[in-house]
């Protein structure tokens, strides 16, 4: 028998159309505040910057793009972003926080005082998925993180305003947590506000990221032969197979924001062998964090069952790389955001026009929790390219990366100036920060 194995696209079709309507009745976003147009000369300057690095940018982006590297292991992506730094008189620290291909740079006014003063920083991503190279993107955040970071530290310089911007190469995002230990290390100690951007196939201000935690669960049992003497066994993957019911019977009680991803890993050598061990991989997501909790205690409660009604014993490991936490989109830095992309031609959606259906994570969640920050999303591939696949590592070499480019570098810089320049912006976001919860650490709820 031949079956169709193509997946039907009904449901994104339907999707697709609820956007594009809703997209319609998006209204358009002012360019101008009049009471902010004394900060026009310094918006020129940033956008002035920008353009001028452009074609440098354009080159690293295009150069990362070409040789990929997978998380912890960037020490080549990281070495062209340091030497770009260094031509602009930058001076590059490596290996910052314990992680090795991380990077840090800054620009600070004459008298900064770190007490007094604010710091905003820009983050780069640079880490590739293995196999499809740079499917998510990340040479484009490595490129308009270094824009922004160049232009607001221009701009900061010519202004003579007290503050720093601190530039921040955050790597291993994919599969991993490499922010979270940055800020176990205390990188973000001293960051009033962090911002970046990711790529996609929209321009959006505010994006849902779900939180995620992993779990290797492996079950241990007693072999024995399977035919002559299985009364002597404990089977470890009759515990893994009721463990992998068990999570999908729970699915249908999970509200929709919640996600439960499972494999058995390890389920035996050999028909003929009742199993002494089973291996599982899971993961579990959700849309806050204290739902995050919840599900966790059930997916414990579900294998813990399982090895009860296989008579078998149970090791479950959490967090084998730390968790990262749902993002928590700054909407006082999105709003700046949007007019700096309004300016660029761009309409950044508000929140709930892209629906949660299609939300994954990212390690700035762990930031998000910590500092006010923002995670827009820029336009670089047509709609219905989704993030990992190759139409997306096509995109991220393409004409459109290159032209986002420059939009999110003057975006960047002009949102790190503005917060800079304007206390009360800086402030409000604060106060939005602690209105909707204040410092939440990844490793306080999970533990380290
Ligand atoms: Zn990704
Ligand atoms: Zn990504």
């Amino acid at each position: 028998m031949c079956r169709n194995l193509t997946p039907s696209t009904a449901y994104l079709d339907h999707i697709s159309n609820q956007v594009a309507s809703d997209i319609a009745a998006v209204p358009s976003i002012p360019t101008h505040a009049d009471d902010y147009s004394d900060q026009e000369r310094l918006w020129s300057i940033v956008a002035q910057q920008a353009e001028d690095v452009h074609d440098e940018l354009v080159d690293l982006s295009l150069d990362l793009h070409a040789h990929p590297e997978v998380a912890f292991e960037e020490h080549r992506s990281a070495a062209e972003i340091a030497k770009l730094l260094e031509r602009h008189d930058f001076g590059v620290q490596r290996g910052i926080g314990g992680v090795e291909t991380a990077l840090y740079t800054e620009a600070m006014s004459e008298n900064f005082d770190p007490e007094q003063h604010p710091t905003i920083a820009v983050l780069s991503e640079y880490d590739a998925l293995p196999g499809i190279g740079h499917a998510c993107g990340h040479n484009v955040i490595a490129a308009c993180g270094i824009g922004g970071f160049l232009a607001a530290a221009v701009a900061l310089e010519e202004s003579g305003l007290p503050g720093r911007v601190a530039f921040i190469g955050t790597p291993a995002e994919e599969g991993h947590s490499g922010k979270e230990y940055l800020i176990r290390a205390g990188v973000f100690d001293s960051v009033d506000a962090a911002i970046m951007i990711h790529p996609f196939s929209y321009d959006i201000g505010s994006h849902v990221w779900v939180g995620r935690r992993n779990l290797s669960v492996t079950f241990h049992g007693v072999s024995a032969h399977a035919s002559s003497e299985p009364f002597m066994g404990r089977n470890a993957l009759d515990a893994a197979t009721l463990a992998y019911q068990g999570l999908g019977l729970l699915r249908q009680q999970m509200p929709h924001s919640d996600r439960l991803h499972a494999i058995i890993s390890e389920g035996g050598e050999r028909a003929s062998i009742i199993p002494d061990t089973a291996t599982m991989s899971i993961y579990v997501r959700s849309l806050h964090t204290d739902t995050m909790l919840d599900l966790s205690q059930r997916v414990d409660d579900i294998i813990d069952g399982a090895a009860l009604m296989a008579g078998v014993k149970v090791t479950k490991n959490w967090d084998v790389h730390p968790a990262t936490l749902p993002v928590r989109n700054n909407e006082t830095l999105v709003r700046r955001w949007q007019r700096t992309q309004a300016r660029r031609g761009r309409t950044p959606l508000p929140s709930g026009v892209i629906p949660d259906t299609l939300a994954a994570s990212t390690d700035f969640g762990n930031v998000s929790q910590v500092v006010p920050g923002m995670h827009p999303m820029v336009k670089i591939a047509p709609v219905g390219v989704a993030l990992h696949t190759p139409g997306m590592e096509q995109a991220a070499a393409s004409e459109a990366a290159a032209t986002a480019i420059l939009d999110s570098s003057i975006g960047l810089g002009q949102v790190a100036i503005d917060a800079l320049a304007e206390p009360e912006l800086l402030e409000e976001a604060r106060q939005e920060f602690k209105a909707r919860g204040a410092v939440v650490r990844s490793a306080d709820l999970f533990g380290e």
